[in-house]
C-alpha cells in the first residue's frame, strides 16, 4: 500500500513541477516594460572589421573588434595590438 502512496506522492510531484514551469513562462517578464539601454542596441559594425579574440593582458582574451591593416594583420581596437591574418 505504501508503495502506491509513494508512486502518487511522486506523481503529483512532477504535475506540480510541469504547472509552476508552465506558470512561469506564461508570466509577464518584468524586464520586458523596462526601456533598452543605450549600451544594448544595435549598431552597424565598421567595414572590413573582424571580431576577434585578443590575447593581451588589458583585453584579458576577450573578443574586440581588429580593424584591418595593409600586408592581412589586424590591430585590435581596444589595445592597438596587431595580430596576424591568420590567427
Ligand atoms: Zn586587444
Amino acid at each position: 500500500m505504501s508503495t502506491d502512496l509513494g508512486a502518487y506522492v511522486a506523481a503529483a510531484a512532477v504535475a506540480a513541477v510541469a504547472v509552476i514551469t508552465l506558470v512561469a513562462r506564461l508570466a509577464p517578464s518584468a524586464r520586458s516594460s523596462e526601456p533598452v539601454p543605450e549600451t544594448a542596441k544595435f549598431s552597424e559594425p565598421e567595414a572590413g572589421v573582424r571580431y576577434l579574440q585578443c590575447d593581451e593582458l588589458r583585453c584579458g582574451h576577450m573578443t574586440y573588434p581588429h580593424r584591418p591593416r595593409p600586408g592581412g594583420t589586424w590591430v585590435c581596437a581596444n589595445c592597438g595590438t596587431v595580430k596576424g591574418g591568420t590567427s
